[in-house]
């Protein structure tokens, strides 16, 4: 049996990514038709850590107090050597200023998925299971793809595709684009186990002697824990959680009692080299894939789909179809940066070697208290884990500077009270912030452009976060600030908006919220 259908976006892959994209797209009011050969969300936990930008998103999208229903925090990592503790970082209080999420967060990829995918379903979305890609075709007009579910196949026409489909992208086969990288020669292990021991309950353990290294991370039930490691040497891959028990359990710091999933894998640090060909997108693991540490990777994915939605939106209602050149622009360094920096670190954390193993075992052990001391260096160590320090500086979107502010910088945090500045990125809108006071030229502007207006009282927190007194920053629907002016100036207001601005709108003052 064959069928036609159109849709605005076409996405191939309800995983974590496309998810999101479905969700953001449908809230903004875009037809976006979402298949996956699966028969339902993984069931497997997978992923675990949710990072502060992306409970940024899901603020954004009214999930965040959701969110933090259903996961647990952590704020410290506990390094054990040869079974006895020899170090501890802190991260509270690090953040507090930077962001209203500022901790460690483990909410699992299924738990995601199933709160995302419930959502898509109150605001009127669906996921088709069972359907998969099978092919597509594109022009500048659009995209024609074959769906099959079962022996059904049908033909979509969209304006987009999409590709959330995962490391094995059958959108990024299907473009021919090459997937740059390589797998490490490990295999892993990855386990979620109810355990006892001396392990810190609460916090992440890392536990490390001359031949292996377990990782301890803890889950929202109590006393369960997820934990990886690598396999022995010449193990067969199709072990079971028996082979690795003496590892996990060495030195008494851990006893294991259930064990509720055990799996393995090989890990991969690889970029697909373009995230845009013509009128299809590579996000997500279809895009980039690392190693779990840091627990970037479905975070990263998350990300993606925030910044490509709205310039999908925006493109579909008549806007300049340059703004989705910025996806890759914007994305795809950072994917980069990420797969090599996880890569360097994973490699220190696996190398066999005697030099490396002396360096795991005592050197880090002794320098990291004193490196880890200093606020600045744990800050900074936070700012990264927590994606809050993604900027694009080099995007065409991004222009001027007020106070420390600069056009691409992720909009600063400025809680007043129980509220902040961010309450009006829940609007999913462009707009322009103002921290002071209004004159009405800025108002007539505003009005215009048809662009939502917010004036914040200019406090002591809006300057320790770098923003300027009556100063002008027009921020992006993702949370991003576009143009950063010190003060009113019609002509590259002006040409910012023509540009990059959504050709209709209906604006109005809004007072700080
Ligand atoms: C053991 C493990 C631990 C991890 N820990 C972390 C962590 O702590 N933090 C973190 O951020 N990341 C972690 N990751 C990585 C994380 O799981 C992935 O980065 C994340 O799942 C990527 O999400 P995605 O939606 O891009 O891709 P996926 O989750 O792979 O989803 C892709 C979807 O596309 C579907 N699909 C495939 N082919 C097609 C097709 N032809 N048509 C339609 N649909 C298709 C698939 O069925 C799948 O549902 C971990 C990964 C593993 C394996």
């Amino acid at each position: 049996m064959e069928n036609t259908g159109h849709t605005e976006v076409l996405i191939a892959g309800a995983g974590p990514t496309g998810l999101l994209l479905a969700l953001w797209l449908t809230r903004l009011g875009v037809k976006a038709r979402i298949v996956d050969p699966k028969p339902g969300p993984t069931e497997e936990s997978r992923a675990i850590g949710v990072q502060a930008r992306t409970m940024e998103f899901y603020d954004q999208l009214g999930l965040g107090a959701e969110a933090l229903t259903r996961g647990r925090h952590f704020d410290a990592v506990n390094l054990w050597v040869q079974g006895r503790l020899r170090s501890q970082v802190r991260l509270r209080g690090v953040g507090d200023d930077l962001t209203p999420h500022p901790y460690l967060y483990i909410l699992t990829q299924d738990q995601n998925e199933t709160m995302l995918l419930e959502h898509l379903e109150k605001s009127g979305g669906a996921v088709a299971w069972r359907t998969e890609l099978s092919g597509f075709t594109q022009d500048e007009n659009g995209v024609s793809a074959t769906l099959r579910r079962g022996d059904a196949t049908e033909t979509v026409h969209a304006a987009f595709l999409a590709g959330c489909d995962g490391a094995r992208s059958t959108v990024r086969h299907g473009l021919s684009v090459p997937f740059t990288g390589g797998t490490q020669v490990q295999t892993f292990y990855v386990a979620d186990v109810s355990v006892t021991g001396k392990l810190r309950e609460g916090d992440m353990n890392l536990s490390l002697d001359d031949t292996h290294f377990s990782a301890f991370f803890p889950m929202p039930e109590p006393n369960r824990h997820r934990v990886v490691g690598q396999l022995p040497e010449g193990a067969d891959e199709h072990v079971t959680f028996e082979s690795v028990r003496p590892e996990v359990e060495a030195h008494g710091l851990a006893r294991v009692g259930d064990v509720h999933w055990f799996s393995t894998y090989r890990s991969h640090h690889r970029v697909a080299e373009r995230f845009r060909v013509g009128r299809a997108f590579l996000l997500g693991d279809a895009g980039h894939v690392h190693s779990p540490v840091g627990g970037q990777g479905m975070n990263t994915g998350l990300g993606d789909a925030a910044n490509l939605a709205w310039k999908l939106a925006q493109a579909l209602r008549g806007g300049d179809l340059a703004v989705l050149n910025t996806y890759e622009t914007e994305r795809r360094p950072f994917a980069v940066s990420l797969v090599n920096t996880t890569d360097r670190v994973f490699s220190g954390v696996v190398n066999p070697s005697a030099l490396a193993r002396f360096i795991r075992t005592w050197v880090v052990p002794a320098v990291l208290p004193i490196l880890v001391r200093p606020r600045a260096v744990r800050r900074r160590m936070f700012l990264t884990v927590s994606q809050t320090r993604i900027h694009y500086p080099d995007s065409p979107l991004s222009t001027g500077q007020a106070g420390r502010v600069r056009g691409g910088d992720r909009l600063p945090w400025v809680p007043d009270g129980a509220s902040s500045n961010y309450g009006a990125l829940k609007s999913l809108d462009w707009q322009l912030h103002v921290y002071g006071s209004l004159t009405s030229e800025v108002q007539t502007w505003c009005a215009a452009w048809g662009l939502p207006l917010h004036v914040f009282p200019f406090s002591r927190v809006a300057r320790r976060a770098g923003l300027t007194q009556n100063a002008l920053y027009l921020v992006r629907p993702d949370g991003y600030v576009g143009m950063a002016v010190p003060r009113f100036e019609q002509a590259s207001l002006d040409a910012y908006a023509e540009r990059w601005l959504p050709k209709v709108k209906s604006g109005g003052v809004q007072a700080g919220q």
